[in-house]
């Protein structure tokens, strides 16, 4: 175990930790303003690719959660500031999977966006959830990474989780497009390092004064693993216990509570 004394950062991931769907979890604002109350910086990760920052900015609100929009880091977000500086802060030309969301992410970029019918190769082939893909989408897309394009996925998630079970995500896209091209796309959310190792930058710490809070052993767990933070794994979401005593060793957590509320506990009352 580690001192509270030791981390600067909460990393924490939103569904699952924070609330399930629109029902907010034990003890998440609480965790949230003793973690203010200590002057801790925290930053909220999500691998979303559908919605802006200011839809959560308003959702934490209404669950008692005052947050600002640089507190929020998708997917999204972060796949915009990679694209900035994979071209150096000039407006790329961009074939998009994807949806409003994403595309409002990206605008201060000043993108070009190609459609499917133009023969304009572009510079950059970014794949988010897109519920309207198409076979001619999957043409321009497949034909642009084949030219050359970048090949880039806003995540590498097989399932979405909604309401009722899962969709297909992003991750089925990214495959198809590899399938055809042989190419191996960036991924830019969780399990991957990208967004953390932003978060690290931004917030000006070392990975090991980090704590990343998650509900995902594959996903925020791996990813603070491999950054190198401190991980906590909380049970409100999707993991089971027992899926958690069969993890391999890089998708063990330092620590595991039942939920924010529990973590709140062993982080700030137990020593
Ligand atoms: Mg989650």
């Amino acid at each position: 175990m580690f001192g509270i004394g030791e981390i600067e950062l909460f990393a924490i991931d939103l569904d699952g930790v924070v609330y399930r769907g629109d029902r907010v979890l034990p003890g998440a604002p609480s965790f949230i303003s003793q973690i203010r109350g200590m002057g801790k910086s925290l930053v909220f990760v999500t691998n979303s690719t559908l919605r802006p920052k200011a839809y959560y900015v308003s959702k934490l609100e209404s669950m008692g959660i005052p947050v600002i929009p640089q507190e929020i880091l998708t997917a999204a977000h972060a796949t915009g500031r990679y694209l900035k500086r994979c071209f150096d802060g000039a407006s790329p030309t961009i074939f998009l999977l994807g949806e409003r969301g994403l595309e409002e992410e990206l605008e201060y970029l000043k993108p070009r966006y190609l459609s499917f019918q133009d023969d304009e190769v572009a510079q950059a082939v970014v794949v988010g959830l897109d519920r309207k893909i198409n076979y001619r989408k999957l043409c321009k897309a497949v034909r642009d990474v084949m030219e050359g394009a970048l090949f880039i996925g806003v995540n590498g998630d097989p399932l979405w989780p909604v309401e009722d079970g899962f969709m297909p995500g992003v991750g089925v896209f990214l495959s198809a497009i590899r399938e055809a091209t042989g190419v191996e796309p960036f991924i830019v959310g969780k399990p991957n390092t990208y967004m953390l190792e932003l978060a690290i930058k931004v917030y000006g710490c070392t990975p090991s004064q980090v704590l990343m809070i998650g509900d995902k052993l594959d996903s925020d767990i791996m990813m603070g693993n491999r950054v190198g933070a401190k991980t906590a794994l909380v049970l409100s979401g999707v993991t089971s216990p027992e899926e958690l005593k069969e993890a391999p060793t890089d998708m063990q957590p330092y620590i595991v509570a039942r939920d924010l509320a529990h973590l709140e506990d062993i982080l700030f009352y137990s020593e």
